[in-house]
């Protein structure tokens, strides 16, 4: 946590605000306890905040005025600001453009399936990673999200739409796993009980494969959900399109799978972006057939979204069909999972920050 004093707090006017939404519940109980507080405010103001919606300090009712106080003088609770939000005609999809303190632009996704309403957050500005078929990847890395970046997204959203959000995907800008702590404490916040209160496997946490991270996570004992970006079946495939790979190759990346579901009694993710005439072959079919056949898993098939910064182009529908016919008696779950959003450029693979071109 930030170390924080009742010391310095008081004396030191001249410090920057902290953002509240970056401390998880025992964090700003420990704040509290420093400020010499009972630590249970900590609960009451999650509540305001995560469940009552309260943006303003001094809305906090049933919390002491001089305590109130403190927390304006040292905290701020909002630290994104809403630039614009387009729906689809198709699906209903909402795309969400945020402002950053330091003018940055970030974009997050709100989708609705029946009763399933899933937000999918950013973790970055851009990404290191520069997947050749991602968007976001072509931006590079500008910066990683705070905690308080990653989970603001969520209350804002929350706020302006009106079903509340059931499930989070960390599978918008950015790769969460190489902004690890601060990725990982937003899902803390998400699942928290006095917090957004999302169950630990509605959260979902995607990464392309970095490897200590998966080591790190797994030995952690995080209970949130992981999916992998699998997307090719040999180092061909994999160095084109995540060119991470060639730091953490493929097999070393199945080996620290196994050591995850193994360990946690989980299954896993994989998701595998179909693209034409690239990765859509009968023999990649077969090749994921026999690489993942020994692990608890599920495969989710993404057929490739076509976009204007990008090469690649999606599969045509006799390939999707051939290749599911090869899977189609693999020992895992295989599910086809078609973006949302095609039409507002919030699918898979597409998030980027044009207005950051501005
Ligand atoms: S696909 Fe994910 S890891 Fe790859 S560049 Fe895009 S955001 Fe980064």
């Amino acid at each position: 946590m930030n170390s924080f004093s009742f010391h310095n707090i008081v004396i030191n006017s001249d410090m920057k605000k902290q953002q509240i939404l970056g401390y998880t519940i025992d964090d700003l109980k420990q704040v509290l306890k420093d400020l010499g507080e009972k630590p249970f405010r900590a609960e009451q103001i999650y509540t305001w905040i995560y469940k009552n919606n309260v943006h303003s300090f001094s809305d906090m009712q049933n919390i002491s005025k001089h305590l109130r106080n403190l927390l304006n003088d040292n905290f701020t609770i909002s630290c994104l600001k809403e630039e614009k939000k387009d729906q689809s005609k198709i699906d209903k999809t909402v795309k969400y453009l945020f402002k950053l303190d330091d003018g940055n632009l970030i974009e997050s996704v709100y989708m609705r399936d029946g009763n399933r309403v899933t937000l999918c957050v950013s973790t970055m500005v851009g990404c290191p990673v520069k997947c050749p078929y991602c968007a976001t990847g072509l931006m590079g890395l500008q910066r990683k999200l705070t905690t308080a970046e990653i989970v603001n997204q969520l209350l804002i959203i929350n706020n302006s739409e009106s079903k509340p959000i059931t499930n989070i995907v960390f599978m918008g800008m950015g790769e969460p796993f190489l902004n690890y702590a601060n990725s990982i404490k937003a899902a803390q916040i998400f699942n928290a009980p006095s917090g957004c209160e999302i169950s630990a496997r509605k959260i979902t946490i995607s990464t392309c494969g970095i490897i200590p991270a998966i080591i790190k996570y797994t030995d952690e004992g995080w209970k949130f959900k992981l999916a992998i970006s699998l997307n090719g079946v040999n180092k061909f495939q994999r160095d084109i399109l995540i060119p991470y790979n060639k730091k953490y190759p493929l097999e070393k990346l199945l080996d620290a799978v196994k050591y995850y579901t193994k360990k946690s009694g989980q299954r896993v993710t994989f998701e595998y972006i179909l693209i034409n005439d690239f990765n859509d072959s009968i023999d990649d079919a077969k090749e994921i057939r026999k690489m993942l056949r020994s692990i608890p898993c599920k495969l989710n098939i993404i057929p490739f979204n076509e976009n204007s910064h990008v090469p690649f182009k999606a599969p045509s529908e006799k390939n999707l069909n051939r290749f599911l016919k090869i899977l189609y008696k693999a020992p895992f779950a295989i599910t086809v999972r078609r973006s949302k959003g095609p039409d507002i450029a919030a699918a898979c693979g597409q998030l980027f920050s044009e207005y950051n071109k501005k």
